[in-house]
Order: C-alpha cells, then sequence, then structure tokens
C-alpha cells in the first residue's frame, strides 16, 4: 500500500469502541485495578505497552516543554495539608454537582445526566424524523445498557423549538450552576432515567480525598488534585534558582487524586491519574512572549466564547496571530502555549481534525481567570477537555502570601527610578521586647508583612482610636498597640526598584485522557481484513519499535537473530523477539495491535550476506538491506523525525512472500 492508500483506508475504516477495547485490554495496554477482587471504578493499572507508551509520551512533553523552554521541574508531595487546599479555594470550591435518587440510592453528576438525557432525546427525534445516525459514534456495552434502560431514547419527534433550545443547552452545558443544572432538570423533567424516580436537587459535592497526616489524626490533608499548589509554593526558591530572572516556567508530572462522582467512560475519567503541568510566571503589565513570531501562523480551530453563549457549537479556523491581535485570546504568551500544545499532540499521534480549543464561558472560568481555553480532543465519547490553558492571574500567590505572610514578588530594577506614594510602618523595637518576649519577633514579622490594604485600614483605626488591634495566628487574645509602639503614615519616595506578583499561565496535560484519544485516533482496521487491527502510533511514541521475526525457528538463524538483537540493545532502539512458530503474517498482525511500527525479518539469505528485511506497519511495504543500514534507517524514522521514503531511498525494494505480507 503507498502512503495515500493507507491514508484512504484509515480514513475509511469504521471506528468500533469495543474491537478497539478488546486490543487494548488483551494486549494488557491497560486493566481495571483490583480486577480479580471485582475492580474499582476509575482505577486502572497500565501493562507493560501502556506503560511504555506512557513513558515515551512523558519523554517527549519533557523535551518539548522543559528542555525547549528551559523549565525548571519540581517534584512536590502529593499529600498536602488542609491549610493550603483552604487557601486556593479548593476545600470550599473544588466540586462538582450531583443529585440522587433517595428511593434507589443512586448517585448522578448532574450536568452529564442533564446531557445524557437532552443528547437520547435528540437522537430519538432524529430516528422518528428519519435521520441515520453516524456509525463512527460507537456506544460502549456499558452506555448501550444503560440506554436501553433510558426511557427518552424512543424515537419520538420533537417540536423544532424544542430540538433548538436543547442543542442551545448542550452547547452551554460547561457553564451553569448548580442552581441552573435543578432548573432544567424541573423545566425538562429530568428523572432517573432508569426508573423514571425523583431525583433530588444537585448539592455540591467535593472531589477531594480526604486523609489524615500523622498518628494523632489532628491534621487534616487530602490528596492533591492538581499539581499546581506545590509549584506556587516553592516560588521563591524556583526565583532564587532562577537568578531572580522572570519570566520563567516551572513543571511537574504526578499524579493526581479526584474523587469523581461517576466514572464511566475508561481511561478519560479516572480517580488517580498523570497530570503534567506548567505554570509560567510572567510580568502582568507583559505578557509578551519572544518566540510568538515562531507559533503566530499556525492555523487552529477554535471555539470561543461568544460561539457557544450564541448556543452553537461551530468552530472557526484562524492563526494564533489572528487570535491574538484580535483578542479573541487574552495575550501573546497563552497564545504561544495553545500552539505549543497543539504542536505537541501532533507530535504524539492526535489527528488534528479531531482537535479544537474551547473558551470558557464567562461563569465557567474561575473568578480570579482572565482568559481560559481547553484543548479537547474527538473521541468516541465526544469532545473531552485534554490539557487546560489557563492565564490565573496573581490569584495563587497572592492567597498564600496572604495566608503565610510570606512575600512572592519578583523585584525588577528600574533603569528609570518612579516617585511612589505608599503607607509605611515603623516599629518602637525596644518596646516589643519587654512587652511580647519570645514573641515579640512573631509580632514584628506579622506586621511588617501587612498589606498596603491592611496598612491603610489600620493607619485609619490609629487615627481614630489611638491603638489598633490584631489577632496573630499562633497567639492567643487580641494584640492591642497604641501609637507609642506603631507608626503608619503615607509617604512619597523615589524608587529604584519596581515590586510585582507575577502572573500565570497555565497549561495542564491529563495524561492518560491524552493517550486515550490518541488509541482511538490511531486505531483502524485493515480493509482487506477488518478483523486485523492496527494502532498506527508514531514511532517516537510506539511501545516497542522493532519487532524481530526469524523466518522459522531454524537453529541457523540463531546467531544473525542474535546479533541483530544486540545491535538494537545497544542503540537503545526497543525491540521484542518473536520467534514463536505461528505465520510470519500472524506474527506481524498481532504486533499491529501494539503499534509497533517496524518489522525485521531474518532469513536463511541473511546468514549468507547479513542483509535483513524491514517492513513499515501501516503500508506493509518492506526494503531490503544490510543490518546497519536497516537499523540506520529505524533509528532516523523513529528518533530524528525522518519519513520513510526519505529514510529508506538506499534500501533495496523487496517484494514478499504471501506469508510475510
Ligand atoms: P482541570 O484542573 O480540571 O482543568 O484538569 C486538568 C486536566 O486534567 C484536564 O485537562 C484533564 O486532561 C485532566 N483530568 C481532569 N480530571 C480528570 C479525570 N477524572 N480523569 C482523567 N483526567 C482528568
Amino acid at each position: 500500500m503507498s502512503a495515500l492508500e493507507v491514508q484512504k483506508a484509515r480514513a475509511a475504516s469504521v471506528f468500533n469502541r469495543e474491537n478497539l477495547e478488546s486490543i487494548l485490554r488483551g494486549r494488557f495496554f491497560y486493566a481495571p485495578a483490583f480486577d480479580i477482587y471485582g475492580g474499582v471504578s476509575g482505577l486502572y493499572d497500565y501493562g507493560p505497552p501502556g506503560c511504555a507508551f506512557q513513558a515515551n509520551v512523558i519523554d517527549t512533553w519533557r523535551k518539548h516543554f522543559i528542555l525547549e523552554e528551559d523549565m525548571l521541574e519540581v517534584d512536590c508531595t502529593m499529600l498536602t495539608p488542609y491549610e493550603v487546599l483552604k487557601t486556593s479555594g479548593h476545600v470550599d470550591k473544588f466540586s462538582d454537582w450531583m443529585c440522587r435518587d433517595l428511593k434507589t440510592g443512586e448517585i448522578f453528576r448532574a450536568d452529564h445526566l442533564v446531557e445524557e438525557v437532552l443528547e437520547a432525546r435528540l437522537k430519538g427525534d432524529k430516528e422518528a424524523r428519519g435521520i441515520a445516525h453516524d456509525p463512527n459514534e460507537e456506544e460502549d456495552s456499558d452506555k448501550k445498557k444503560r440506554k436501553k434502560k433510558v426511557k427518552q431514547i424512543k424515537a419520538i419527534k420533537l417540536e423544532d423549538e424544542v430540538v433548538k433550545e436543547y442543542e442551545t443547552v448542550l452547547a452551554k452545558i460547561d457553564g451553569y450552576s448548580g442552581e441552573e443544572l435543578g432548573e432544567l432538570m424541573v423545566k425538562y423533567t429530568i428523572n432517573n432515567p432508569a426508573t423514571d424516580g425523583p431525583l433530588e436537587p444537585p448539592m455540591a459535592f467535593n472531589l477531594m480525598f480526604e486523609t489524615a497526616i500523622g498518628p494523632s489524626g489532628q491534621l487534616r490533608g487530602f490528596l492533591r488534585p492538581e499539581t499546581a499548589q506545590g509549584q506556587f509554593l516553592n516560588f521563591n526558591k524556583l526565583l532564587e534558582f532562577n537568578n531572580s530572572k522572570t519570566p520563567f516556567a516551572s513543571a511537574s508530572i504526578g499524579k493526581s487524586f479526584r474523587n469523581e462522582i461517576s466514572p464511566r467512560a475508561g481511561l478519560l475519567r479516572v480517580r488517580e491519574f498523570l497530570m503534567a503541568e506548567i505554570e509560567h510566571f510572567v510580568d502582568p503589565l507583559d505578557k509578551s512572549h519572544p518566540k510568538f513570531a515562531d507559533v503566530k501562523d499556525i492555523t487552529l480551530s477554535f471555539l470561543p466564547r461568544g460561539v457557544q453563549e450564541a448556543g452553537s457549537t461551530e468552530p472557526i479556523t484562524e492563526t494564533i496571530g489572528k487570535a491574538v491581535e484580535s483578542k479573541m485570546i487574552d495575550n501573546e504568551t497563552l497564545g504561544y502555549f495553545i500552539s505549543r500544545i497543539y504542536q505537541f499532540l501532533i507530535k504524539i499521534g492526535v489527528d488534528k481534525t479531531k482537535l479544537r480549543f474551547r473558551q470558557h464561558m464567562g461563569n465557567e472560568m474561575a473568578h480570579y481567570a482572565t482568559d481560559c481555553w481547553d484543548g479537547e480532543l474527538l473521541t468516541s465519547y465526544g469532545w473531552i477537555e485534554c490539557v487546560g490553558c489557563a492565564d490565573r492571574s496573581a490569584f495563587d500567590l497572592t492567597v498564600h502570601s496572604n495566608k503565610t505572610k510570606e512575600k512572592m514578588v519578583v523585584r525588577e530594577k528600574l533603569e528609570t527610578p518612579i516617585e511612589v506614594t505608599k503607607y509605611e510602618i515603623d516599629l518602637t523595637k525596644k518596646l516589643f521586647g519587654p512587652k511580647f518576649r519570645k514573641d515579640a519577633p512573631l509580632v514584628e514579622k506579622f506586621l511588617l508583612d501587612l498589606s498596603q490594604t491592611e496598612l491603610e485600614a489600620k493607619a485609619n483605626e490609629l487615627k481614630t482610636n489611638g491603638k489598633v488591634v490584631f489577632q496573630i495566628n499562633g497567639l492567643e487574645g487580641d494584640v492591642e498597640l497604641d501609637n507609642k509602639f506603631i507608626n503608619i503614615e503615607k509617604r512619597t519616595k523615589v524608587e529604584h526598584v519596581r515590586e510585582y506578583v507575577p502572573n500565570v499561565i497555565e497549561p495542564s496535560f491529563g495524561i492518560g485522557r491524552i493517550i486515550y484519544a490518541v488509541f482511538e485516533h490511531s486505531f483502524w482496521n485493515r480493509p482487506e481484513d477488518t478483523a486485523r487491527g492496527v494502532l498506527s502510533f508514531p514511532p517516537l511514541v510506539a511501545p516497542s519499535k522493532v519487532l524481530l521475526v526469524p523466518l522459522s525457528n531454524n537453529k541457523e538463524l540463531q546467531p544473525v537473530t542474535k546479533k541483530v538483537s544486540d545491535i538494537l540493545r545497544k542503540a537503545q532502539i526497543p525491540f521484542k523477539v518473536d520467534d514463536s512458530g505461528v505465520s510470519i503474517g500472524k506474527r506481524y498482525s498481532r504486533n499491529d495491535e501494539l503499534g509497533t511500527p517496524f518489522g525485521v525479518t531474518i532469513d536463511f539469505d541473511s546468514v549468507k550476506d547479513d542483509s535483513v528485511t524491514l517492513r513499515e506497519r501501516d503500508s506493509t511495504q518492506q526494503v531490503r538491506g544490510s543490518v546497519e543500514d536497516v537499523i540506520k534507517a529505524i533509528k532516523d524514522i523513529t528518533y530524528n523525525g525522518v519519513t520513510w521514503e526519505e529514510g529508506t531511498k538506499n534500501l533495496e525494494v523487496f517484494t514478499s512472500s504471501q506469508e510475510s505480507k
């Protein structure tokens, strides 16, 4: 097959999720954890090919982001004290909306339920109107089972306005509050789909796993729901490590935990998952990016806020340069990372026609965020958020700094000094020792760390009452100070240094989701035999790169097999030997299911002249050459981005026997 024929065959292949899943589980890419105990939903183990694939994706991520941008990688603990996540807002706000059926005890995630029921009704409407459904929209057996029970799936024609209304609600589904979801459930009579029984109104359910740190049970904590907080808390150390230069970025790869309400959808919604997150710290007054010019001409598919709010899901195609210029994307740095995310996803095998960037709607976005875009990938479960890219403003550093009284700022020497008017505090330190004894340093630090807003309030209090009252963490009761101890004044001074809290641009990747989407995007069936599935991973991320296939298990072939194995091992190219007795065709088709891009066949000519055959997985094209030349071609194509045509141009085209095809 030529490359064009492969492209056509892949496009014509009808996706079937059950086939893909049976390969992924059969070849142990992953499997439900605690399987023999019946499993726990939302928890999975990765097997050898899954592990190798994930390791290659992470390796590519490290090179694409950390190496390219000189990012500072940190590895922070997963156990996080209550205080930290209270300050970050997760204790109060990190929740989804759930509703319960008091009769059956079933629990539903409210937004997913509304979405599922309205989609089912729209499908029923299509059926009633005789509109065929898309064969690529395969359903998993889980969903099929549930749908059998869903009463609303019946082929019932809806009024045209109702169809429009449902479509509008679905376009905005990510932006509703709990109260609004409750109203939609009442308005559209959305009950328990299985029994049609009533459900309680949506309630907030916090997604964090709580635990106690240490034996006393006194120190409350959580398993982290994201890796970001550890990066923020280390900001000062990272800034110092970077010789106080900004902008700079930190990065972290590690597990996060979320107690999802009803995890289904395989690897897409799990309770423990690998995240790779970047926190890029930038001057709030200058969010330009020095490398923006390199990416500005990349064309992407965008679903901006306005389009969704108008009830549409029709994306617009635009260059990243224009999207930033028109202010659709808030700033250059955010635009730069969106493009880099795109380049990374394509590199690891995402189908670019199944990738869009969706902007968060007003009420979907965290209150502190300036702008936020999700990199969404189209799968058989619909469009799934796989990468978030948000401008989190100065929120995180500010709240942690206010709470701990630890300044987290950038100090920048000014070329032209400026006049600044601000509140200053003077302490009569000699009076602090006698009054506060061992606590004196704590009180002094607290006072010196007060923010401008706090100083302004306290200056007024001092003026009005002749004294100020504080509550200080770690000290019992109120602390009262009069103007013998303390003086707060507004002064104008010439400053040579500018001090600011940097803003944060955060690209956040869910590795499991991306991996699963790549599985779907890479999967197709050979046209001549639909039972033969192929996973067309890019060689760079494929779990193993080469299958070594001796033509038979004749002893004569063993020395060459050993020789090629040794060379591959020395070159650190992952490979497997398959010297099982089955036909070569069978061995290759087994291997296609593992996504191995190359096959090297060793035959009796190999013994004579040291030549081997190289087979390309997708086209099944074969070329022949010396062991050395074949391995060079494999290396160039896998690691140096060389095409098959270019990499094998000096090798001879080989017409195979029927069997080895
Ligand atoms: P968020 O902090 O919610 O924007 O999530 C960041 C990224 O983590 C998302 O883009 C997803 O790729 C991933 N993610 C979030 N929740 C889950 C989950 N339950 N299972 C797998 N991946 C998830």
